[in-house]
C-alpha cells in the first residue's frame, strides 16, 4: 500500500500509519474520523483513466484504493451500475440535462456494496473472519451479502423497526442478526461495544475510515459515464453523510490527478425529520459540539439522529460550493413514482430523495437550466414495498378490478383511458 502516505485525523490533523491505526484517531475516539491521503503522484505514474476501463467492477479503481494489490476481494460483481439519462426528468425540473445513476443495480440493490465490499477486502488483509456492523438496513444488507460471497460471518446491529425486506435479506444471506430494540445510533453504539469485545472487524460507517474510499469508485463511474466532462451539480440522499463525503472524495482524487478539470457542486438532501446536517450547515454549526437530534423520516436509510461522518459531509458541501435541503416525507413518497415513471428507474425512499431535493435546489436557484445533473438512486424501490404502495396512492395511482369472467372488461378499460 505505498500508495497510501498515512490516515489523516479530520478533527486535529495528526497524521498516522494505516499499520497501527485501524478505525479513528486515537486522541480524538470516535469523532475523529479519519481521511486517506494518497501519494497521487505515485499513482498517476502507474495508471492512466484509460487503463482503469479494464476489467469489471469497482476494483478496476484498485491503484485508487487503500488495498495491498493482492488483497482478496468478494468474488461478485460491485460497481459498474449504469448511468442513465433521463431528458423527462430533466425537462421536468428545468435542468439542462440529467442522468440517474442506479445503484439499486448492485448485488444486495444499494450503493452500500461499494463500501461492505471494501471492508470484506480489509478484515481480510487484517485476518479477522467476523465481520460486524450497525445500519440501518443496506449497509447490513451489504455487508451480509459480500461476506456471503467471500465465506466471512457477518454479524449485523439492525433497529428492530427496519423494513422488512431489508432484515429478509440479513437471514438469507446467512448473517448472525441482532434485532436492536431501539434506533439506528443506539444500534451503532452496540456493535462499538461488540466489536471491542469480541475482537471482530468494524465496518461501522463514519468509524471505518475505507467505507468513504469504497464508495467512491461510485463517482469515478460517473464521470468515466460522462467521458470525464463531470456534472455540474450532484445530488443524494444524506444521512450518516458518508456517500455524499465519498462522493467529495472520489472527485478530489480526479481532480488531484488532472482527470477531471474542475469540481461538481454537491447537493446533499435531507428529510425534514432527519436535517442534523442541512440545520449544521444552514445556521453554520460547528458538528464537532452540535449535539444529536431525534431523527424520524420515513427514509429510513437517511434517519441519523447523530451522522457518524458529518465532518467530511460538511466538507463535500462546503468545499464544492453546493448546499443541503430538506425536503418532507410526503415530497419523498411523492418522487418515488416520479422518478420510475419517467425514467424506469424504481428507488426506495431515500434513493428517491434525490430527485425531491433537486426539485427544492432548483426552487431556491441553487441549480438552474444550464446545470447538468446527475442524480444518485441509492438504493432500489423493492427494499421498501409499503412506501412505494403509500407514493403510488398519494399520487392518485390505482389499479381497476375485473371479473374473472371479463364481462366488465370494456368498461374496465375505458376507465384505464386517460393511462
Ligand atoms: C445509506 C444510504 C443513504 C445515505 O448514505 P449516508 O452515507 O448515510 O449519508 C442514502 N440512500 C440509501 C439507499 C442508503 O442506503
Ligand atoms: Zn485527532
Amino acid at each position: 500500500m505505498d500508495h497510501v502516505l498515512h490516515l489523516r485525523c479530520l478533527v486535529c490533523g495528526a497524521e498516522h500509519s494505516p499499520d497501527t491505526v485501524a478505525y479513528v484517531c486515537p486522541a480524538h475516539g470516535v469523532d475523529g474520523v479519519l481521511d486517506v491521503v494518497y501519494d497521487y503522484a505515485l499513482i498517476a505514474r502507474r495508471t492512466t483513466r484509460e487503463a482503469l476501463r479494464a476489467g469489471s467492477g469497482m476494483w478496476r479503481f484498485r491503484p485508487l484504493l487503500p488495498v495491498e494489490v493482492d488483497t482478496p476481494v468478494p468474488p461478485i460483481l460491485v460497481g459498474d451500475t449504469p448511468l442513465i439519462e433521463a431528458p423527462r426528468l430533466a425537462a421536468q425540473a428545468g435542468v439542462a440535462r440529467l442522468w440517474i445513476k442506479d445503484e439499486s443495480r448492485q448485488p444486495t440493490a444499494s450503493l452500500k456494496d461499494r463500501a461492505s465490499a471494501m471492508a470484506v477486502a480489509k478484515a481480510a488483509e487484517q485476518g479477522l473472519g467476523t465481520i460486524t456492523t450497525a445500519s440501518t438496513g443496506n449497509a447490513a444488507a451489504a455487508l451480509a451479502g459480500m461476506c456471503a460471497a467471500a465465506g466471512r460471518r457477518a454479524v449485523i446491529f439492525v433497529p428492530a423497526a427496519a423494513p422488512p425486506a431489508k432484515i429478509a435479506q440479513l437471514h438469507a444471506f446467512g448473517a448472525a442478526v441482532v434485532l436492536v430494540q431501539g434506533t439506528y445510533d443506539q444500534a451503532v453504539e452496540l456493535a462499538m461495544t461488540a466489536s471491542a469485545r469480541r475482537g471482530w472487524y468494524n465496518r461501522s460507517t463514519g468509524f471505518n475510515p475505507y467505507m468513504t474510499e469504497g464508495k467512491k469508485t461510485a463517482v469515478y463511474e460517473v464521470c468515466e459515464s460522462l467521458e470525464w466532462e463531470p456534472p455540474d451539480v450532484i445530488t443524494v440522499g444524506v444521512g450518516d453523510g458518508c456517500i455524499i463525503g465519498g462522493l467529495h472524495k472520489g472527485l478530489r482524487d480526479l481532480l488531484a490527478l488532472g482527470w477531471i478539470d474542475r469540481m461538481p457542486r454537491l447537493v446533499g438532501v435531507q428529510a425534514e425529520g432527519s436535517a442534523y446536517l442541512a440545520d449544521a450547515w444552514r445556521l453554520d454549526e460547528d458538528v464537532l459540539t452540535k449535539p444529536a437530534i431525534v431523527a424520524t423520516t420515513v427514509a429510513d436509510s437517511i434517519a441519523a439522529g447523530l451522522p457518524r461522518d458529518r465532518v467530511k459531509a460538511m466538507a463535500a458541501v462546503r468545499d464544492t460550493g453546493g448546499g443541503f435541503v430538506t425536503v418532507s416525507d410526503a415530497a419523498i413518497l411523492a418522487a418515488i413514482p416520479a422518478v420510475a415513471r419517467a425514467s424506469g428507474v424504481f428507488g426506495e425512499p431515500a434513493a428517491a430523495a434525490s430527485w425531491a431535493g433537486l426539485l427544492a435546489a432548483v426552487e431556491v436557484g441553487a441549480v438552474g437550466a444550464s446545470d447538468r445533473v446527475v442524480i444518485m438512486n441509492t438504493g432500489s424501490g423493492l427494499k421498501d414495498v409499503a412506501a412505494a404502495w403509500r407514493g403510488a396512492e398519494m399520487a392518485g395511482i390505482t389499479a381497476v378490478s375485473v371479473r374473472a369472467d371479463g364481462m366488465d372488461l370494456d368498461e374496465a378499460l375505458d376507465r384505464l383511458e386517460d393511462r
